[in-house]
């Protein structure tokens, strides 16, 4: 029978101890146990004060998501000989999820994540009137949106983002999966309203692409992808005014012209106004042979090529 220490996140601030510390709890068990029946156990049969949030035990409420041995879990449906054997640990530490304030050892205020989820209006606003009886919709166009829909807002994602880590006002992965699944269902009649909402400071174009937020998620549900769709639909609707908009289109117009990246034409067209500010670090980077000498030689010969791809991604988005 395995056996296994769990060093617990411990922060009880009202106690004889507030600061927050790891505390170790030794346990046998079976070969298969989740990492929330071991907090159970633990908090059963150990320390009745160890405080973890949970509800369905099913993978389906989202509740119990955690940190263990540094990445966000669901406990209810990871297994701890997993997290060990993925880790190469033998001590399963566990600690509340992050970009989060802890209240009490692993359960955390989630107040910012909710705020941002219903400023995203994660709900269907249709135009005209109401049907008689219903909106009905092709199954092709619900399935357009049926990643997005598995989101059981765990919170995961928004533990592991990294633009969050930096900006704790970004909107987060999460809500964005929300503000795609309803901008590109086709009961909805605010895409445009939509798009200008999730763009701007703070908004879909400050996701810096690390891509943690698909790999952590539980379910499946992409959240990054659903930001590049948000952009895709930011394009569409003509919302181009943000930096981080500019920027996709400084790559596509530098693309198209020349087949490949021309850093002299992608900054001024980015930033008008900031670009003459980086002329230091222009000059430095020209130093260092990063810049091409003209930006009308800087082409590539056969630019029929990127012309296709060009074309066959617009046709796919
Ligand atoms: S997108 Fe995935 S990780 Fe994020 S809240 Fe939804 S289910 Fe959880
Ligand atoms: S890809 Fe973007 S939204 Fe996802 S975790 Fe990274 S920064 Fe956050």
């Amino acid at each position: 029978m395995p056996a296994t220490t769990f060093r617990i996140f411990r922060y009880q601030p009202d106690s004889s101890e507030p600061e927050p510390f790891h505390q170790d709890f030794d346990l046998e068990h079976e070969e298969k146990l989740t990492l929330l029946d071991a907090i159970l156990r633990i908090q059963n049969e150990q320390d009745g004060t160890v405080a973890v949030r949970y509800s369905c035990r099913s993978a389906i409420c989202g509740s119990c998501a955690c940190k263990a041995n540094g990445k966000t879990v669901l406990a209810c449906m990871t297994q701890v000989e997993q997290v060990k054997a993925e880790s190469g640990e033998e001590i399963v530490r566990v600690d509340p999820i992050g970009n989060f304030t802890p209240i009490k050892d692993l359960v955390v205020d989630m107040t910012p994540f909710w705020e941002k989820f219903k400023a995203v209006k994660p709900f269907l606003i249709p135009d005209g009137p109401a049907p008689e009886k219903e909106r009905l919709v092709p199954k092709a166009a619900m399935e357009k949106i049926a990643n997005e829909s598995k989101c059981i807002l765990c919170a995961a994602c928004y533990s592991e983002c990294n633009s969050l880590a930096a900006d704790p006002e970004f909107v987060g992965p999460a809500a964005f999966a929300w503000g795609y699944r309803f901008a590109a269902d086709e009961r909805d009649g605010q895409r445009k309203n939509r798009a200008k909402l999730y763009s701007g400071e703070h908004g879909v174009w400050d996701c810096t692409r690390c891509m943690f937020c698909n790999e952590r998620c539980p379910k499946g549900v992409d959240p990054r992808d659903a930001i590049e769709k948000l952009g895709s639909i930011a394009f569409q609707e003509k919302v181009t005014h943000d930096k981080g908009a500019r920027h996709a289109k400084a790559f596509l117009i530098s693309l198209r012209s020349g087949g490949k990246l021309n850093e002299i034409l992608i900054a001024p067209y980015t930033d008008p106004i900031g670009a003459p500010f980086n002329a230091p670090l222009a000059l430095r980077m020209a130093q260092k042979g990063k810049l091409p000498k003209s930006p009308l030689t800087h082409k590539v010969k056969d630019r029929d090529q990127v012309k296709k791809l060009i074309k066959n991604v617009k046709e796919t988005i």
